[in-house]
């Protein structure tokens, strides 16, 4: 292979997710002639990667056993004889397919939300799932090349000529290597941690109060080494939003009830299938008005200072832990009157809690629930 065609060619980032097509088209043609399982090296780990589900897994760049010599070269050759820039090895590295693991299992029932996990030189097996897509199982073998290879996407250093380890450990603890995401590790040990609103109408809505409250959260979050965004996805809901979500939820799963049992008339009234969504929306606003004249909220959204954090992008592995660490970073700030972690219609909370704790998969409205203090001076 000539090395600088090759430089020349990856250097348009067409061309790369062209070579990663082709590697992958490769790699699963090769799977279907043979019908065998596939090995792979691991060029690259990221333990953080989110997959459709939004669980964090391990996904992998990975260089298929025997296939891929002829497309792109092999970076420790590249490092060690050709002596190349961070810039060529990173872009080399991106030219291999990214792969997702699989459901790890034990014997032959698979473990729910529990996945295959390698690291950077771990040989993996490669399979294609019922689906046609491409996944990685075990680790079956180690690579101490590729294990070796000190990453450094430090913009900075791209330039610099791009280093091998002839150690694994020392490659592990050297200090540039960095996941592709970028952690914003900052030299003192801390992270930058930002905060987002989902969507802009709830970026809109955020009270001064609570966005004093986000800033300081972020900052003690950060303290702590936090690596993930902070995103606020619901705020105060009116009276008639609060119904739409009742009518709506309940209607889609009528084991939905996260409110007790003196508020089970109005689920008797969206229960009432006579009724269209439209006309039980109105009836179940017309209750929770009533109620709020009473001085009773149905639900703790229909105060301004409520605000909910997603939880359910926290993966493994210690979710336990996370939990914790983001429940006492909300306490630190000393601006929150109220917070929990609520999974699943407030139902089996134990149990879910459990389930989560260990690592297991979330329900989609997992979140954390929180009420903000008004701070000095504002009305929200
Ligand atoms: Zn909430």
């Amino acid at each position: 292979m000539n090395l600088s065609n090759f430089q020349e060619a990856i250097a348009d980032p067409f061309n790369r997710l062209a070579l990663q097509h082709e590697n992958l088209n490769n790699i699963i043609e090769s799977m279907n002639s043979s019908r065998k399982i596939v090995r792979g090296t691991v060029v690259y780990a990221d333990s953080q990667t989110p997959d459709a589900g939004g669980n964090l897994v391990t996904a992998i760049r990975v260089r298929a056993k025997g296939l891929h010599n002829s497309f792109v070269p092999d970076i420790p050759d590249l490092i060690k004889n050709d002596k190349v820039s961070n810039r060529i090895i990173n872009t080399c590295m991106e030219c291999h397919p990214v792969i997702y693991p699989k459901v790890s299992q034990v014997g032959d029932k698979t473990e729910e939300g529990q996945y295959f996990g390698a690291s950077q030189g771990d040989v993996v097996e490669l399979e294609l799932n019922e689906n046609g897509q491409l996944l990685y199982g075990r680790t079956i073998g180690f690579d101490m090349s590729y294990a070796g290879i000190v990453y450094d996407f430090t913009p900075a250093n791209k330039n610099k000529l791009a280093t091998w380890s002839e150690s694994a450990a020392a490659a592990m603890s050297n200090g540039v290597k960095k996941q592709v995401g970028d952690y914003n590790i900052n030299p003192d040990g801390t992270t930058t941690v930002a905060w987002e609103a989902k969507s802009e109408s709830v970026q809109k809505n955020i009270s001064p109060s609570q966005k004093s409250f986000l800033d300081k959260l972020v900052e003690e979050l950060g303290n702590t080494g936090w690596q993930l965004k902070v995103i606020v996805t619901s705020l105060k809901r009116t009276p008639e939003e609060q119904a739409h979500v009742m009518v709506k939820n309940r209607r889609d799963d009528n084991n939905w009830w996260p409110y007790g049992k003196s508020w089970s008339y109005i689920k008797t009234i969206i229960d009432d299938t006579t009724k269209t969504p439209a006309e039980a929306k109105v009836s179940v606003k017309d209750e929770i008005d009533k109620k709020i004249k009473e001085g009773k909220l149905v639900s703790s959204h229909l105060d301004a200072m409520a605000m909910d954090i997603r939880t359910n992008n926290i993966g493994m592995p210690n979710v336990d832990k996370k939990m914790k660490q983001l429940l006492d970073a909300v306490t630190k700030t000393g601006m929150a009157s109220f917070r929990k972690i609520e999974y699943y219609e407030g139902k089996n909370y134990a149990s879910q809690k459990k389930l989560r704790d260990k690592g297991g998969d979330n329900r989609p409205n997992e979140h954390l629930h929180i009420s903000v203090k008004r701070i000095e001076g504002a009305s929200q």
